[in-house]
């Protein structure tokens, strides 16, 4: 069997594509430099693959921005208002992507949407009346040519025409349908160029193939595949699929002539069913997604064998695969100084899973490979305990019963309780919990860690901040205040720190987005709480005010979605051994006399799996109990407060009801309020505060518009029920406009309250 990769890392090792591009951005570095960082970090990505003997290595996953933003500009989707700003073919990519302001013009950036189920984002083409969708861009065939003067022949990698039209915007009155016959020549005209380069073999990514799919999807889909494929000439088409199986266009794509077709065998439940059930056209490859691409583990080479002799009983020829892109994944343990060499031997990061691939397939080609010294070493990784079991936490967890995750007494009771008990004016005026970070305040923080300051200066220092922000928030006339997040770099990070079970890299960070990379801590072994996390801070804060102070808690699905989880125990069981330490914290807050306690699950709808069949089985029926067993067991008049960070959860709304929060906050200003109508018609009972303006532009929302926006509001959400703040957190914001959308806020509020007592009833 032969090895493949999907796709590899491009933001660098040590993220160099991230400070040239940054570098670029700012002016201080010029267009040829950022090539030459891209070209270098290209061949080095290739040199390495190489080495490690891959056979089918990708080119052109490659990327300054992203991925969609680059097949967009490789068929000539490039909206009118970019290409008015004459600017250099990259700079007007780099408007597409972050928008541009400056002497040749004012534009927004594309809309920017989550990768699937990851934590990837990426920018939404947007096709419109004026759109000609043709091959006009390049660096498909310039990456290609650039890997085959190394020598080494690359499989080119394109987003597939059935993807790109599932995922773009249609901003005009024409449909997908409507783009069709120009994507087939599009695609036709790319096949021919490959012909031409003699090139060999040519990817295609379609992962919207793993979504839902409707009847006329499949239609849409094999009328594009019929089309393209019609004169296919030399070069082989393997069609590329990932994040989960593609049962409902399995029987289309086996009949269509595709030379090679990339099946997920790791989050893809049914890939080998299907193999089983309709069986595998025997004149095709059969690219197997066995390496896990988004987690960190070292793969269990005894199921993986197993899997892939079922595989090989089913298809002729075999090739060993990721089972997506490795940009989900860090780059190398190599940089890694302070994981101990125990850890290490059980994490394979993406130069890691090449190595991975080799093994498998020299021991797959063994007759018997279970004496195999690489298959042994593998196997103790997974006879030998890895951890110290916490059986503290495991005990409590089995003993969970049901009412352990209710909360007495139930919702209307405790809004009555809390009414009276607060006494808040009518529409609360709140923040999400972090205030600006200045860069003295980073500083400081680093410094700390690297402990050139001493804990008690430190701790001085934070106090200090707390102590402005909260006299900032009473000058302001805010009502529930919070302490600012001063402490805090990450809020999943700054959680697991302070709990156990969790580990940290230092140089393993994952794109995001663009130049935005994050570092996700390692679920390790069983997760405890060592002690109270932010009691001190939360008490010295309330100690300086009349005014409520809401304690800030990081939510355990969210904990556990930004985190690498573990592949030993369920995703349920860590949720809960996490939601049991939060848990501890929350009841430790009452204790010391907070009343108010959010608890933020920012990510709770980022791991919605793709197929709804799937949603509650596989997550809901866990993620809410899991919410629901940290806030459970306070007293009726503790007022629990969550925070979401999409809002585009209109689809679960009945489940986000039923994590019986008493208030929840969520991003709804850019979304046009629509959310708000549909709450209206569900009978959503929790009290909500829908941000009433975008926290993610430095820009200040006038007192008017924020009056506006709240009067809508009114319109669908009962006076009583709503509550008024920004839509996330501030941190990532200057002072200086905060301040003054702050007072906006208030001011609003307070405009709309006079009338609100005025009008009769
Ligand atoms: N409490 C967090 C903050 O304000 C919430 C951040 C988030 O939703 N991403 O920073
Ligand atoms: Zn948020």
């Amino acid at each position: 069997m032969k090895t493949a990769v999907i796709g590899y890392p491009r933001i660098g090792l040590l993220r160099e594509l991230k400070f040239a591009t940054e570098n670029y951005f700012k002016g201080e570095s010029s267009e040829e430099a950022l090539q030459a960082t891209a070209k270098l970090l290209r061949e080095t990505h290739w040199q390495i693959q190489h080495q490690a003997q891959v056979d089918f290595i990708s080119s052109n996953d490659f990327s300054f921005y992203d991925q969609m933003l680059d097949t967009a500009i490789l068929f000539n989707a490039i909206p009118h208002r970019y290409r008015t700003l004459d600017l250099s073919p990259l700079a007007a990519y780099f408007a597409m992507a972050r928008g541009y302001q400056g002497e040749k013009g004012d534009v927004k950036a594309l809309a920017m949407k989550k990768w699937f189920n990851t934590n990837y984002h990426y920018l939404v083409p947007e096709l419109d009346n004026q759109t000609e969708l043709k091959l006009t861009g390049t660096k498909l065939f310039d990456e290609y040519q650039q890997a085959k003067a190394l020598n080494i022949e690359t499989k080119p990698v394109v987003i597939g025409p059935f993807t790109f039209l599932k995922l773009a915007r249609y901003s005009g009155n024409r449909q997908s349908k409507d783009f069709v016959s120009a994507m087939i020549n599009a695609y036709r005209s790319l096949l021919e160029q490959l012909n031409q380069l003699s090139v060999t073999w040519v990817q295609i990514d379609e992962p919207a193939l793993v979504l839902d799919l409707t009847l006329s999807d499949l239609a849409l889909f094999t009328q594009l595949y019929d089309g393209i494929l019609k004169h296919k000439g030399q070069t082989k088409v393997l069609l590329q699929t990932y994040f989960g199986d593609i049962r409902d266009a399995y029987e289309r794509v086996n009949q269509l002539p595709f030379d090679g077709v990339g099946l997920d065998f790791v989050e893809g439940e049914y890939s080998l069913k299907l193999i089983e059930k309709y069986g595998f056209a025997q004149d095709k490859v059969l690219f197997a997604g066995v390496v896990n691409g988004k987690n960190i583990w070292k793969n269990n080479y005894q199921h993986t064998l197993e899997r892939l002799k079922s595989i090989a009983s089913k298809a002729n020829n075999v090739v060993i695969n990721t089972s997506c892109s490795l940009l989900h994944v860090p780059y190398t343990l190599n940089n890694e100084t302070k994981l101990t060499d125990t850890q290490k031997r059980y994490f394979a990061f993406a130069q890691e899973k090449l190595t991975e691939l080799n093994q498998l397939k020299t021991l797959i080609a063994e007759k018997d490979y279970t004496h195999h010294a690489m298959y042994t070493a593998n196997q103790e990784l997974f006879t030998q305990s890895r951890y110290t079991e916490n059986t503290q936490v495991n005990e409590r967890v089995a003993k969970l019963v049901d009412d352990d995750f209710i909360r007495h007494p139930e919702f209307t009771q405790r809004e009555q309780i809390q009414k009276q008990a607060f006494n808040l004016p009518l529409l609360p005026t709140t923040t999400i919990g972090s205030f600006p970070q200045t860069a003295e305040i980073r500083t400081y923080r680093a410094k700390f860690k690297q402990g050139t300051i001493s804990a008690i200066d430190y701790r001085h220092f934070i106090e200090k901040q707390i102590a402005d922000c909260i006299a900032l928030q009473e000058q302001i006339g805010l009502d529930v205040l919070v302490h600012g997040e001063f402490e805090r770099n990450d809020m999943v990070e700054f959680f697991g720190e302070a709990l156990e079970g969790f580990i940290f890299t230092e140089k393993a960070w994952v794109q995001s987005y663009g130049t935005r990379c994050v570092k996700p801590p390692i679920i390790w072994g069983d997760v405890a709480r060592k002690g109270p996390i932010t009691v001190d801070y939360t008490v010295y804060a309330q100690k300086l005010t009349d005014k409520p102070v809401k304690g800030m808690l990081t939510g355990p699905v969210t904990i556990l979605n930004w985190s690498f989880p573990r592949e030993d125990i369920s995703l349920r069981n860590s949720a809960l051994q996490i939601a049991l330490a939060i848990r501890e914290e929350v009841l430790d807050l009452e204790a010391a006399g907070i009343r108010v306690i959010q608890v933020d699950e920012a990510a709770l709808k980022e791991k919605l799996p793709l197929r709804r069949q799937e949603w509650h089985i596989s997550y809901l029926d866990w993620a809410i109990p899991a919410f629901r067993l940290v806030h459970s067991g306070v007293k009726s008049d503790t007022q629990i407060h969550t925070h979401m960070c999409y809002s585009e959860f209109e689809d679960i709304l009945s489940d986000i009801d039923n994590m019986d929060a008493d208030v929840i906050s969520f991003e709804a200003s850019r979304s046009n309020l629509s959310i708000i109508k549909v709450l209206k018609a569900q009978q959503f009972k929790t009290e909500v505060g829908p941000g009433v303006y975008d926290i993610h532009s430095p820009r200040i929302p006038t007192v008017a518009e924020i009056s506006q926006t709240i009067e809508q509001m009114l319109f669908e959400v009962d006076k009583t029920k709503l509550w008024i703040n920004p839509d996330c957190g501030l941190k990532t914001r200057g002072e200086k406009e905060t301040v003054a959308s702050l007072k906006n806020i208030v001011a609003a509020t307070q405009q709309i309250r006079n009338k609100l007592i005025t009008l009769p009833k």
